[in-house]
């Protein structure tokens, strides 16, 4: 028997909802597959523990999970609390510090789900965005003076290093070559950003010489939009900066059919620290408490830190389980346009599971 330390931080909002069902369907897993075990460990930072404790969550918080073998996350917001301070308080202050450069979000139309473009099926979307998820737009650096004054002055500095460069154009190419297209897109900004964005490209070509049998190419972000809407099967592997790639990815879950679908892992390719699986959506507190969030987002984040630790297998199954379940629209949450509610999707992916879909 295969044991699995999992480190649950459901956070604020919904992420209570989804990541409790996400844990009820790993857990369910691990029944069927018989020989692995999950033993959860919950965390309850977020909004609320800030506002008992004035941080969002304990000063040795990352001791706390830097041994587990994954990390399953909700989402980390507060209405009465400032997005910089819920993000840069949690979800980056175990980004960073764990090293999880490369945020891997796969993007498809799952079975029975209508996508907003019109004719666009699995075969047509199916993409993978890379997201470097350590530095860039979102490295920390910058600065605020003279705050109220009319001379107040602000900035945040966009900071690529060559090292977090060739690290996570390399992880796009290996993961572009173990899928069947071997085709990657490398978003850039090198017409206006002429420092970061030409050493960014200069860097991709470099790495490509070391991956022969990928064909890539290069797009500016502005004409990446319009790719991915008008042309979206020219597309399979992408890899963009941390901010570019965070626009482009909330643009795919959208033509994907729901942000309440979307999966990312935050990985850690070294494991030398625990990797993270989220899915994309935020809080959403429009929606909390009523019941109605949609959890597949979670159950896929779940395929792939199952997939992370190896359990392929396992991995395998949960995603057959949660495509049977997005084919039949009776099961569909509200943002999909149909009247589930949570713990219908998640019994239905559970009975799934043990059902006949070896
Ligand atoms: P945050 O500030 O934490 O990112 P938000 O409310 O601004 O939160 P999201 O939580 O991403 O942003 O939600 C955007 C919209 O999508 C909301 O109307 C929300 O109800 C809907 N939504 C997001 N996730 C889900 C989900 N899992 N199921 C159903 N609807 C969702």
């Amino acid at each position: 028997m295969k044991t699995y330390k999992i480190a649950a931080i459901p956070g604020d909002g919904i992420g209570t909802e989804v990541i409790n069902a996400g844990i009820e369907v790993l857990q369910a897993i691990a029944t069927r597959e018989g020989n692995i075990k999950f033993d959860v460990d919950h965390f309850d930072w977020g909004g609320e523990y800030y506002k008992k404790h004035g941080r969002m969550m304990p000063e040795n918080g990352r001791d706390q999970i830097r041994n587990h073998d994954a990390i399953l996350f909700g989402s980390a917001g507060h209405p009465e609390i400032p997005d910089h301070i819920t993000l840069w308080g949690l979800r980056l202050a175990i980004c960073q510090p764990f090293d999880q450069y490369a945020n891997v979000r796969p993007t498809r139309i799952l079975p029975g789900i209508t996508s907003p473009l019109r004719n666009v099926t699995d075969k047509e979307l199916n993409w993978i965005i890379v997201r470097e998820n350590s530095e860039g737009e979102y490295a920390g650096v910058g600065g605020r003076v003279h705050q109220g004054s009319p001379l107040e002055a602000a900035t945040d500095v966009a900071m690529f290093t060559r090292a977090g460069v060739e690290r996570i154009m390399r992880f796009a190419f290996a993961l572009a070559r173990s899928r069947p297209r071997k085709l990657l897109t490398v978003v850039t900004k090198s017409n206006a950003q002429r420092h970061a964005m030409v050493m960014w490209d200069d860097i991709a070509k470099e790495i490509a010489l070391e991956f022969p049998d990928v064909t890539w190419d290069k797009m500016l972000v502005d004409a990446m939009t319009m790719r991915m809407v008008m042309r979206p099967e020219t597309l399979d592997t992408i890899v963009a900066t941390n901010l570019h790639a965070d626009i482009l990815s909330d643009l795919a879950a959208a033509l994907a059919g729901s942000l309440g679908i979307a999966p990312t892992g935050n990985i850690n390719p070294e494991r030398t620290f625990p990797s993270m699986f989220e899915p994309i959506h935020g809080s959403a507190f429009d929606i909390t408490g009523k019941g109605i969030a949609n959890p597949v987002g979670t159950f896929w984040s779940t395929v792939m830190m199952l997939d992370h630790l190896g359990e392929k297998g396992a991995a395998a199954r949960l995603m057959k389980a949660i495509e049977c379940v997005t084919a039949d629209p009776k099961l569909h949450t509200p943002d999909l346009g149909g009247k589930a509610r949570t713990a219908d999707t998640t019994k239905a992916v559970i009975q799934k599971i043990h059902g006949a879909n070896e």
